[in-house]
């Protein structure tokens, strides 16, 4: 899955994914990547996450949308993101994924779970090229 938060200029938060969904999955399968709340959520008001990994688990959790409502609720980006891999991981301790969040001034955290670690590209005025960070899973 490619996960992509963007902020405007004018503070809108908008957040997509583009999927090639799972191996060997079966015809009409629709994965987590097109549910708002699963694969990804903003709101302008507070910030935004994308999510990518095993789909039919983590759609269970809607973890875009929790981490997003942390956020909401006073969380930093990497509190958050951690939060809402966490809650899967309770339930699903194997599962692979990762989550990106950021908050609506652009500050950007993200968790993972079942891999080393987690790589997400950044695009701002300091980098209009990108630059690719790692968060560890541990
Ligand atoms: N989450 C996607 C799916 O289960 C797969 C992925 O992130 O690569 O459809």
């Amino acid at each position: 899955t490619i996960g992509m938060i963007v902020i405007s200029r004018r503070g809108h938060v908008v957040a997509g994914t583009s999927t090639n969904g799972a191996k060997f999955k079966i015809p009409g399968r629709v994965g987590d990547s097109p549910i708002p709340g699963a694969g990804a959520y903003a709101d302008s008001k507070i910030g935004a996450a994308a999510a990518t990994g095993d789909g039919d688990i983590m759609m269970r959790f809607l973890p875009s949308f929790l981490a997003v409502e942390q956020l909401r609720l006073g969380a930093s980006p990497s509190k958050a993101a951690k939060i809402a891999i966490t809650r899967i991981a309770e339930r699903y301790p194997k599962f692979f994924g990762g989550i990106v969040v950021t908050d609506n001034k652009g500050e950007i955290g993200a968790a993972c779970n079942g891999m080393e670690k987690f790589p997400f590209t950044v695009a701002n005025e300091r980098f209009p090229e990108g630059i690719t960070k790692y968060v560890s899973c541990t």
